[in-house]
C-alpha cells in the first residue's frame, strides 16, 4: 500500500518505518524542515533502540522516504496517518491545533478514496471533527479511522511490530478491510485486532494510560505509608504482584511518572469528563500524588542536609525513563530545578540524554562525561533514571570520589544493607524497614 504519515516524531517515525518494513511504500511528512533534511541525510533525530538500522534498511530499499511536501505525499497515498503532537492545552484538555491543521491540508490534497487514520492521542469525538474538517475541503470520498498507538519509547519497535493489541475505531466496512490488511503482518501470533466505534477507541487510549499512571501513584502512596510504619515497599510490591489479579508490571514506586504521555493524558481525560459535567476524582488524586512524588528526593535531601545552598550534588539519569532521550516532563528536571533554586551546584550524567539536557538547561548544570565524573566532589548522589549502567557501579570508587557518601535512590535499585555496609548513607523510596 502507499502510505503517508503526517508528523515524523517518535510515533510517526516508528509507525512509518515499521509499515515500510512490512513492504509498504511510505512517506513520512513533517513541517520541521531541519528534521526532514536530517532524515534524508540518514540522521535519525531521536534515540530509539534499533530504529536507525530499520530506517536505513528501508530507505535504501526505497520503501521509506521523507518529505515536507504534504500535498504531494497525501495525493499519491491510499492511507494517510495523522501522528502529530497533541500537547496539553491551556485548560488541561488536548490541544488539537496540529491535528485539525493536518486534517485541513489532507482535505485539500486527497485525489481519490483515502483512509485517514488518526494515530495521535485525541479526546472522544475528534474523529468526527477531523471528518468535518476534511469534508469541508474536498468532494472526494474518504473514511476517518481512530487507531491509537500504544508503543512505549525505549521499546517502540518491538511494541509496534508485536503489539499486545491493535485498536481500530471505525464503522466503515471499506476502511475496516484496509486496516485489517495493513496490520495483518503484525498480528500473526493472533494478538487481537479490536474493531470498535471511534469514540470507544479514543477513550481506550486515555483510559489505558490513566490506569497505568494510577498504579504508579497508588504505589507511591503505599511507599509513603511504608516509610511511616517501618515497612519495606519492595516486599509489599512483590507480595501484591504475585496475585494474578494484580500482576507485577507498573507496581514500582519511585520519583513519579513523566514523559510526553502520562501527565498530559491524565489531564486530558479529566478535561473530557469536565466538559461533560463530570469529575473523575481518582484522576485528580493520581495527579496530585505524582506532583508530590516528583519532589520526594528533594524533600529527603533537605531533611538530611538542612540547607542545600553551596553544596554540590550528582544526578544520575535525566531521561524520563531508560532507553530514551526524551526528557519531556521528566522528574529529573523538577529535582534539578529544585536543587538549583536552593543554591546548589548540580553535576549530571545520562547515557543518551545529555545533548537534550544541554538544550533544555544550558550551562545552569555541569554536564559530566560519565557517571563517576558526575559524582566527583558531590555531597549527595541522586539516582533518578534506572539505566543499566547505574545498576551496579563501582561503589568503592564512587564513595572515594564523593565528598560525603549519601545516596538518594529514586528507583529502589540498590540494596540498602549492602550500601550501608560500604559506608553510604542510603535513602530509598518507601523503604522504612
Ligand atoms: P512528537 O512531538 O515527537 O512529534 C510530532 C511531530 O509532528 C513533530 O515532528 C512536528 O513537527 C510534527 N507536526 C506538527 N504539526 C504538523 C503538521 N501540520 N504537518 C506535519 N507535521 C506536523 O510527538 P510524538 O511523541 O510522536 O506523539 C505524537 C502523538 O502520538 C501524540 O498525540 C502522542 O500523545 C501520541 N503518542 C505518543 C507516544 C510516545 O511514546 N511518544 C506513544 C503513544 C502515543
Amino acid at each position: 500500500m502507499r502510505i503517508a504519515v503526517i508528523g515524523t516524531g517518535y510515533v510517526g517515525l516508528v509507525a512509518g518505518t515499521c509499515f515500510a518494513d512490512s513492504g509498504n511504500e511510505v512517506v513520512c511528512v513533517d513541517i520541521d524542515e531541519a528534521k526532514i533534511q536530517a532524515l534524508q541525510c540518514g540522521l535519525v533525530p531521536v534515540y530509539e533502540p534499533g530504529l536507525d538500522d530499520l530506517i536505513h534498511k528501508n530507505a535504501q530499499a526505497r520503501r521509506l522516504e521523507f518529505s515536507t511536501d504534504l500535498a504531494a505525499s497525501v495525493s499519491r497515498s491510499e492511507v494517510v496517518f495523522i501522528a502529530v503532537g497533541t500537547p496539553e492545552g491551556e485548560t488541561g484538555g488536548a490541544d488539537l491545533r496540529h491535528v485539525l491543521a493536518a486534517a485541513r491540508q489532507i482535505g485539500q490534497s486527497i485525489r481519490h478514496y483515502t483512509v485517514v487514520v488518526n494515530k495521535s492521542t485525541v479526546p472522544a469525538g475528534t474523529a468526527d471533527k477531523v471528518r468535518e474538517v476534511i469534508a469541508a475541503n474536498t468532494q472526494v470520498e474518504f473514511d476517518v479511522v481512530s487507531n491509537p498507538e500504544f508503543l512505549k519509547e525505549g521499546a517502540a519497535l518491538d511494541d509496534f511490530l508485536k503489539p499486545d493489541r491493535v485498536v481500530i475505531g471505525t464503522t466503515s466496512e471499506r476502511a475496516r478491510r484496509v486496516m485489517a490488511e495493513l496490520y495483518a503482518p503484525f498480528v500473526r501470533t493472533e494478538n487481537p485486532v479490536l474493531f470498535m466505534d471511534s469514540r470507544s477507541a479514543e477513550i481506550t487510549k486515555y483510559a489505558a494510560n490513566a490506569m497505568l499512571a494510577a498504579r504508579i501513584s497508588f504505589m507511591n502512596d503505599i511507599a509513603m505509608l511504608c516509610e511511616h510504619v517501618g515497612a519495606d515497599v519492595d516486599f509489599v510490591r512483590k507480595g501484591m504482584g504475585a496475585d494474578k489479579r494484580i500482576g507485577y508490571p507498573f507496581l514500582f514506586p519511585g520519583v513519579g511518572y513523566g514523559g510526553s504521555c502520562f501527565p498530559k493524558d491524565v489531564k486530558a481525560l479529566a478535561a473530557t469528563a469536565r466538559e461533560h459535567g463530570l469529575e473523575l476524582e481518582l484522576l485528580h488524586a493520581v495527579e496530585r500524588i505524582n506532583d508530590r512524588q516528583k519532589r520526594v528526593l528533594l524533600q529527603k535531601a533537605l531533611k538530611h542536609f538542612g540547607s542545600l545552598s553551596g553544596r554540590t550534588f550528582a544526578v544520575w539519569g535525566v531521561s524520563f525513563k531508560p532507553q530514551t532521550d526524551d526528557v519531556r516532563e521528566a522528574s529529573s528536571l523538577v529535582l534539578i530545578e529544585g536543587l538549583l533554586d536552593a543554591g546548589a551546584t548540580v553535576q549530571v550524567y545520562d547515557p543518551v540524554a545529555m545533548p537534550v539536557l544541554q538544550r533544555t538547561l544550558g550551562d545552569r548544570v555541569r554536564c559530566a562525561r560519565n557517571l563517576y565524573a558526575a559524582a566527583e566532589g558531590a555531597e549527595g548522589l541522586f539516582l533518578v533514571t534506572e539505566w543499566n549502567e547505574f545498576r551496579q557501579p563501582d561503589f568503592d570508587q564512587t564513595k572515594a570520589i564523593m565528598k560525603t557518601p549519601v545516596i538518594f535512590d529514586g528507583r529502589n535499585v540498590y540494596d540498602p544493607a549492602r550500601l550501608r555496609e560500604k559506608g553510604f548513607v542510603y535513602y530509598g523510596i518507601g523503604r522504612g524497614a
